[in-house]
């Protein structure tokens, strides 16, 4: 069949703005917002024609539609954000893709209040005169941690960077290559060091590192001694690494820093909740660390942030290099970031409040009941459409946190009865909000440990329309 025929039929924009009905748009919206959407139309329409094999079905099967709802609903979809609120149905709470933390209500009820008007960013109310923008925060840091003093930049890849460039660029950094890890989105810890302009001398091998390696290369170009938690793998079986107290010790005499990437950096003993036990940010200053560095969004539950915690003079020196000044996070950052190191004053407030640490203590008994009453809802309402079960199954830390810890959870396990698994999982991530759901074994999981409560009626409610078309 011949396309040209159809493709020839395609009016141009300006035939179809003389149209009666689509005319008024161009006073209730500019020209080039009604122009582009109706290019955007007849482009797709062309194109679809261009692509079917039978283009005489394809036209007569769809034709175009020039309706001023079309229109509209095309010039809606520019002037509504991009960046969205979606649902995590996966179960990974730290979901780097998904934004990782989800703030508490109190880091947005400040956020809003902070940014919404003036504030003392960098005033100081007391005595009328400039101040300074970390002495916010750094009184709960040290309080928290132990530690002497504190900075925030933007995320833990900016603090890495800016120790490293600060306290031993040109020189030499040591660091062990079981450590040499790859964070993901392309942060690899040699990169950095060598963006740093710091030197890097690797010790050791892959699964064994002992102190006398870190000993034999030691000199006067040696800056400093860096540790770096390996948050996203183990290794496990012939292992031998060195301890964060052995490397103080070996650096102390030498008048040597050490410095320790903790990656996700915990305030507290996650052991509690039956997780593995993992240094707390107050561990690591215990044990001596001059710097410690960690994320905001990570295990801590706030925005995203790389906090520097350690010796006031090495910190007060990166504070004085001027890339300092691109790195700094903003008001935004630093009133959510104070809200969650808030809650951290108290456990069982931060628990509670922090959503993160919530979805991460939840115990399975309680999830249970949560997957239970929601496979009930669905097969109430769309039985014949969804066959539903409720089964065991395990949630993930994520962001490269905790990477062996099976966290047990239930999952409804949903089987599509009128479309196919890959069918239905795409029209969830299309839903509004889109549900972000994991498939396994041609079922749908969907694990309540990372819904709040509202977002149960709201993967409710998608499925409803997905199924009732
Ligand atoms: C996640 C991580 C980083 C990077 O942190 P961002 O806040 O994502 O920049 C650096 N080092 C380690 C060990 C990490 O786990």
């Amino acid at each position: 069949m011949d396309r040209t025929k159809y493709l020839r039929n395609i009016p141009k924009v300006d035939e179809v703005l003389e149209n009666k009905e689509v005319k008024p748009l161009l006073s209730r919206y500019p020209r080039w917002l009604v122009v582009d959407a109706i290019q955007n139309i007849l482009e797709t329409y062309r194109l679809k024609i261009l692509s079917s094999d039978t283009s005489a079905s394809a036209a007569e099967n769809t034709p175009l539609d020039l309706s001023t709802a079309l229109i509209e609903e095309r010039i809606a979809s520019y002037l509504k954000p991009h960046l969205r609120k979606v649902i995590n149905a996966t179960g990974v709470i730290l979901h780097t893709n998904l934004g990782r933390s989800p703030l508490s209500r109190d880091a947005l009820s400040n956020l809003r209040e902070v940014a919404s008007s003036y504030s003392n960013l960098e005033f100081d109310t007391l005595r009328g005169e400039r101040g300074n923008r970390h002495d916010h925060l750094i009184p709960l840091l040290t309080k928290l941690t132990g530690a002497e003093y504190g900075l925030i930049v933007n995320n833990n890849a900016a603090a890495v960077f800016l120790a490293l460039h600060t306290l031993a660029s040109g020189r030499e950094v040591v660091i062990s290559r079981g450590e040499l890890i790859e964070i993901g989105g392309s942060f690899r810890i040699p990169d950095v060091m060598k963006a740093s302009g710091a030197k890097l001398v690797e010790v050791g091998t892959t699964n064994k590192t002992y102190l006398e390696d870190y000993q034999r290369v030691m000199s006067e170009h040696t800056a400093l001694i860096l540790k770096v938690h390996t948050s996203n793998y183990r290794i496990l079986g012939f292992t031998a690494e060195v301890t964060l107290s052995e490397l103080v010790a070996l650096g102390k005499p030498q008048n040597i820093p050490l410095m320790n990437d903790l990656g996700s950096g915990s305030f507290f003993d996650l052991s509690r909740y039956g997780l593995t036990k993992e240094p707390t940010v107050r561990d690591a200053i215990q044990s001596g660390a001059d710097v410690v560095t960690f994320s905001g969004d990570k295990l801590l539950g706030g925005p995203q942030a790389g906090i520097i915690l350690g010796r006031k003079d090495l910190l007060t020196a990166m504070e004085k290099n001027p890339l300092m000044r691109a790195l700094r996070v903003d008001k935004l950052t630093l009133s959510a970031l104070e809200s969650t190191l808030i809650a951290c004053l108290d456990e069982n407030r931060a628990r509670d409040a922090i959503p993160t640490l919530r979805m991460l203590s939840l115990q399975a008994e309680e999830i249970e009941k949560m997957a239970f009453s929601l496979a009930d809802l669905i097969r109430k309402d769309l039985s014949s459409f969804l066959q539903i079960e409720v089964k065991r199954s395990s949630s993930q830390v994520g962001g490269g946190a905790l990477p062996l810890e099976d966290l047990p959870t239930w999952v409804v396990a949903i089987t599509p009865l009128t479309m196919s698994v890959n069918q239905l999982e795409q029209k969830m991530r299309e839903s509004d909000p889109p549900v972000i759901a994991r498939i396994s074994n041609d079922q749908i999981l969907i694990d309540p440990r990372t819904l709040d409560e509202g977002e149960v009626n709201l993967v409710l409610d998608g499925l409803r329309n997905i199924c009732h078309g």
